[in-house]
């Protein structure tokens, strides 16, 4: 698989504008867009895919690497990073091009269908189908309202956990209420030096289960629930050294921490998808169940990015879009060929792209 991550011409450098024709091009590398690679290449329909960030698998990648999901069928367990790892293996027999760290900037109509796409690193796409699986657009965690937290951002505070083992014997600070919050005080707890939860009332928002677990964790004393808000930080060059809760009668208690998690919820930024000509309903792209097609023809959107009744923003339902949308993308890459459906089990033509033959 080619996979380029390529840094812009330097200053004063003569730019080549490289125009890469292709049958499809898919905006965004999370987990649907790399299932999309899959669908289509069993239809024989070649695909680029670019992504903003520098590595694939979107928020499976970058939000949650080591956090285990349950509800991927047939896979009981597999954490974020694992899941990408399968997903690239499974695409291998296609041969994807990738380019990552490039972010998709504008998209034109210029056939029926025919699109120009252009990146920000000035490279030009011309496909004849265009699959929008850019999920939440670019996404960036809420920063809580913490004065001078902006100095210890990406030192000792963070809004992601890429490593757990950063965080061993660590004296840690998780602030937040809602799922992320709780699972990684889970998750953390037992590699943590100490670990104290943060949250502003004593009710959250996160699974029942989760919270029951970390009730038990506190009452046998293997970790600390403070109910209040960060009032300030104390610390220097980027590393924290305590922080003050400020609970609700007022009190000020003094934490000593080394690193600061803050789950606050994600702010999702559409960023350019919003320009591209769409019919959007509350920052989601409306498409058809049946082909998952937007208002423009050509042009799918899949994924998290997508909006239609019933949706769930679930893994699992991006799998199930990937499938249909392949099916009528054929139709515009391959008019003159009639699609019959098979079954990878028993279709050795399948088979043998998938290089099992
Ligand atoms: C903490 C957490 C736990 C979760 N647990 C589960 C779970 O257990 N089960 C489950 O099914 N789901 C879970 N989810 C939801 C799941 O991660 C999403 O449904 C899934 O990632 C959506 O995949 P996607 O490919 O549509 O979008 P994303 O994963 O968001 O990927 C979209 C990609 O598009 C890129 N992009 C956006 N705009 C552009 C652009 N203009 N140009 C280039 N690239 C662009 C982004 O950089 C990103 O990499 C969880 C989510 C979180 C945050």
């Amino acid at each position: 698989m080619l996979v380029k991550s390529e840094r812009p011409a330097a200053a004063g450098a003569e730019r080549m504008i490289e125009t890469i024709k292709t049958d499809v091009l898919v905006i965004g590398a999370g987990p649907v867009g790399l299932f999309a690679v899959f669908e289509l290449g069993l239809l024989d329909i070649k695909a680029h895919l670019v992504d903003i960030l520098d590595k694939v698998g979107g928020q499976c990648a970058e939000l949650y690497p080591e956090k285990p999901i349950y509800d991927i069928p047939g896979i009981p367990y597999i954490t974020g990073h694992g899941l990408t790892d399968a997903l690239m293996q499974q695409i291998k027999p296609f041969n994807p091009t990738f380019h990552l760290g490039e972010m998709v900037a504008t998209l034109e109509n210029i056939g029926d269908p025919l699109f120009r796409v252009t990146t920000d690193r000035d490279k030009v796409f011309e496909t004849k189908a265009v699959v929008i699986a850019a999920g939440g657009g670019s996404f960036q965690p809420k920063r809580p309202p913490i004065q001078g937290i902006e100095p210890y951002e990406g030192k000792s505070v963070h809004y992601a956990v890429r490593k757990m083992e950063a965080f061993r014997d660590k004296r840690l600070l998780i602030v937040g209420g809602g799922d992320s919050a709780l699972d990684w005080t889970l998750n953390l707890q037992p590699i943590a030096k100490r670990l104290t939860l943060v949250h502003r009332r004593d009710d959250f928002r996160g699974a029942p289960a989760s919270v029951s677990k970390m009730r038990a964790l506190v009452a046998a004393s293997e970790m600390d629930l403070k109910i209040g808000q960060v009032a300030s930080l104390e610390g220097g060059n980027g590393q924290l050294a305590a922080a003050s809760i400020k609970g609700n009668d007022g009190a000020l208690t003094r934490v000593e921490v080394d690193a600061m998690l803050p789950f606050f919820g994600l702010t999702m930024k559409l960023g350019p998808v919003a320009d591209w000509g769409l019919s959007l309903q509350d920052e989601l792209i409306p498409v058809s169940t049946a082909t998952f097609e937007t208002n423009i023809r050509g042009l799918f959107a899949i994924g998290d990015i997508n909006t239609y009744p019933g949706k769930l923003k679930l893994i699992l339902s991006g799998f199930h879009e990937a499938a249909l949308m392949a099916q009528k993308a054929h139709h515009y890459v391959h008019p003159e060929k009639k699609l019959v459906f098979q079954y990878t089990t028993s279709s050795t033509s399948l088979q043998k792209k998938l290089g099992v033959k």
